[in-house]
């Protein structure tokens, strides 16, 4: 039968690379919806590239751009507009499997839609299950859902936990982290470094805001969240390693004292091929790993917290619950994005992100609405943070 695959945010990094291994397996594989943000030139090329039967722009504003470009181009692919019906068609039976990689809290509706629909969600969208990962595990669990991670580390542990349906018996995880662009310099160092050098990742290719989150090491503290949901484990079973080679991307270790890790060339097109294909492997375009090639070393530290203290804060916000994970991750788009635009240093993310976690004390939240609630205010918080230090600039 043929599996058809909804890939929300289509233009981004993940959403091409998924693209890219779907086109690789036309007798099993299709993609059925394509959803992006406002990219509508973008949207409308993949279309004719991929032919899906339903295209959705997320921007309201470009409906029409989108309905008269599919027209324009000949196709059948029916068009449409805005978040609900990003969360229909996530939902509907248009589509099998719903690859979520829309950047950011953005991505959080469309994904719970997919979870609690019951769909195979192949799962990029770190920020919804640190802003609201009890909830989008619950809706998994309600709606039959099947999660595959699709973050290098978590696939690589849902690669060597398959097999092992006793989560007592993995008594640690450790997830590396490339140590991103600055690695090996202090805090005093990177003061004065700019967007484009932070963009510049050296291992692997991604998204604006991801790259970054990599170069803080915010993205490790996000996947620290990420990992507890998703695994069920305490913080104490959670340790991050700097692996500078990216060619382990995940270490367990069991309570008879193996340790699996899964190793790889940094593509994500391996982890799509795991959620695409699973439990069967299917060929993702990724060539063999050759460790002598590799330069015959795999090298790996602790992280330094002084220079990168988004990890610290994020295990902070993972010990404290509540609001605290939403918080942070709110506080840490708003950062980004500021510092993307040029208005803050690279060193006010972390201060931005601090001084919005003091401003608002965890609270408890069992409900989406108290979630969505300190989100928002996390972000105003934020705001008025980053305007106080782009006036000092
Ligand atoms: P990207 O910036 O390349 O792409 C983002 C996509 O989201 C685009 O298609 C964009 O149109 C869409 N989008 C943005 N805002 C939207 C909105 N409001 N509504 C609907 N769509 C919207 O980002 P990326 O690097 O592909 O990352 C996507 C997600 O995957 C992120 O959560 C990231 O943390 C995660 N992830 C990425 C990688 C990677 O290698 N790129 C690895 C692990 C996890
Ligand atoms: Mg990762």
């Amino acid at each position: 039968m043929m599996h058809r695959v909804a890939i929300f945010g289509a233009t981004g990094s993940i959403g091409t690379s998924a693209l890219d291994v779907i086109a690789r397996h036309p007798e099993r594989t299709r993609a059925s919806v394509l959803a992006a943000g406002s990219k509508v030139n973008e949207l409308v090329a993949l279309c004719r590239r991929h032919r899906p039967e339903h295209a959705v722009i997320a921007d309201e504003n470009r409906f029409l751009a989108l309905r008269d470009g599919l027209r324009e181009a000949g196709l059948p692919t029916l068009a449409h507009a805005g978040p609900a019906a990003l969360d229909a068609l996530a939902a509907g039976d248009a589509c099998d499997s719903v690859v979520a990689a829309i950047v950011g809290a953005a991505g959080l509706s469309s994904t719970l839609a997919a979870a609690r629909a019951g769909k195979r969600l192949l799962l990029a969208n770190k920020e919804s299950l640190v802003l609201a990962g009890e909830l989008l595990m619950q809706a998994a669990r309600d709606g039959g859902a099947t999660i595959v991670p699709i973050d290098s580390e978590h696939n690589a542990v849902f690669q060597c936990i398959a097999g092992c349906d006793d989560p007592a018996a993995i008594t640690r995880v450790t997830l590396t982290a490339s140590g991103g662009p600055f690695r090996g310099r202090s805090r005093a160092d990177l003061a004065a470094v700019t967007p484009a050098q932070a963009i510049a990742h050296p291992k692997w290719s991604m998204g604006p805001k991801i790259s970054v989150d990599s170069a803080t090491l915010m993205n490790k503290g996000l996947e620290v969240i990420e990992a507890h949901h998703l695994f069920a484990l305490a913080p104490d079973r959670i340790r991050v390693l700097v692996h500078p080679q990216s060619l382990v991307h995940a270490i367990v270790d069991f309570v008879d004292g193996s340790s699996l890790a899964q190793l790889g060339l940094p593509d994500m097109r391996t982890a799509l091929a795991v959620g695409l294909g699973s439990p069967r492997r299917i060929a993702s375009g990724v060539g063999a790993l050759d460790l002598l090639t590799q330069g015959g070393k795999l090298e790996f530290e602790a992280p330094d917290l002084d220079a990168f203290p988004c990890l610290a804060l994020a295990w902070r916000a993972l010990e404290s619950g509540g609001t605290a994970p939403a918080v942070l991750n709110a506080a840490n788009e708003e950062a980004v994005s500021a510092f993307l635009q040029g208005r803050i240093g690279f060193l006010s993310i972390p201060d931005t992100v601090a001084a919005t976690m003091d401003a608002m004390p965890p609270q408890p939240a069992d409900s989406l609405d108290m979630l969505l609630d300190a989100d928002t205010r996390a972000r105003a918080a934020a705001h008025t943070r980053i305007d106080h230090l782009a006036n000092q600039n």
